[in-house]
């Protein structure tokens, strides 16, 4: 059986960076991709806000650079689902597609999260022409112009806060009568004018033509059907952060999310280490995900060389 010494899942921002460092360590890393290489950026197009690119990059360049960089550097990147994992022996047990069986000293968890959709077919027609579930990588590209965000959390609250100061109307799709979000969060909605929340309100279908969405149809609780007309349409209604495999030894907080000690990277079970939105329920922007896998490979590094 294959001994790894340090063991990277997940193919985002923060398990590219963690194998950017730890290569340099000298971890001989093995960095397994799941499914989705390049992770929750390869669904946008251009990102604006990685620091630079003053002209922004393309998002999938930025994820294949990132890559590559890893390999230069001799990380070794492969493909493959990590789809079993025992993190209660040592060294931990994983397996792969089901079928390939790994040891591994010092783990690295940086699977990411996924942003939750309501799975109508306009909704994937449309993903990237103008439906998206991150304002804050997207809602420069509706300025000044008509926006929905669908939810009623906290996300849904500062997404539509976010997106009031640079576009004309946003709309708040509502599937109740009351916003889940924490009281200062409503406070903050209402008193933004160009916000209105549409109570009792669901999705029906995303309207559009060959050059994006233009609006979307609800249906209101009293069985009303009626449209509005929008440029871009956000999703807001909850991440999964992809940590059920290691969740019988890893703590996690009531959504799933990964627990690390204070500003580190470290979980409960020593050597198995988290970064990137697997453990962010609150920034989850690349930046913050590629800081925290550099974080992530210092730790392994100390713990390895221990
Ligand atoms: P939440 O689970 O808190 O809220 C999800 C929202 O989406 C709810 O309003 C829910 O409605 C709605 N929703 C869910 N499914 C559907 C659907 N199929 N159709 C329409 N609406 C739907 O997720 P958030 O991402 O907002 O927050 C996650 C956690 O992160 C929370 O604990 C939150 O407090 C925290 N957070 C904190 C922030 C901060 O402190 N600054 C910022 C962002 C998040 P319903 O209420 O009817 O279930």
């Amino acid at each position: 059986m294959e001994r790894i010494n340090c063991l990277i899942i997940g193919g985002g921002p923060a398990g590219y960076t963690a194998a950017i460092y730890a290569s340099r360590a000298a971890l001989a890393p093995v960095l397994y991709e799941g499914n989705v290489p390049g992770g929750q950026l390869t669904t946008t197009t251009v990102v604006e806000n990685f620091p630079g690119y003053p002209k922004g990059v393309d998002a999938n360049q930025l994820m294949a650079d990132m890559r590559e960089q890893a390999v230069n550097l001799g990380a070794d990147i492969r493909r493959g689902v990590v789809t079993k994992a025992d993190l209660g022996v040592r060294p931990f047990r994983l397996t792969v597609d089901g079928a390939t069986e790994l040891e591994a000293d010092a783990l690295i968890i940086a699977t990411g999260a996924t942003a939750r959709y309501l799975g109508l077919p306009s909704e994937e027609k449309f993903r990237g022409l103008g439906v998206s579930a991150c304002a804050t990588c997207d809602g420069f590209f509706y300025r000044k112009k008509d926006v929905a965000v669908v939810g009623g959390g906290d996300t849904a609250c500062e997404e539509a806060t976010y997106l009031a100061g640079l576009c004309r109307k946003v709309y708040m799709i509502v599937r109740r009568d009351v916003l889940r979000a924490s009281v200062a969060m409503q406070e903050r909605v209402k008193n933004t004018p160009n916000i209105e929340i549409l109570w009792n309100c669901n999705t029906q279908e995303i309207l559009g033509d060959a050059s994006g969405v233009t609006g979307a149809r609800l249906v209101r609780k009293d069985g009303e059907v009626f449209d509005i007309q929008v440029d871009g349409f956000f999703l807001a209604i909850g991440h999964h952060p992809e940590s059920e495999l290691f969740a019988p030894w890893v703590t996690t907080d009531p959504n799933g999310y990964i627990v690390t000690d204070g500003g580190s990277s470290r979980t409960n079970v020593e050597g198995v280490f988290a970064a990137g939105d697997v453990q962010d329920p609150v920034y989850r922007q690349a930046v913050n995900a590629a800081a925290s896998g550099c974080r992530a490979a210092l730790d392994a590094e100390k713990y390895l060389k221990r």
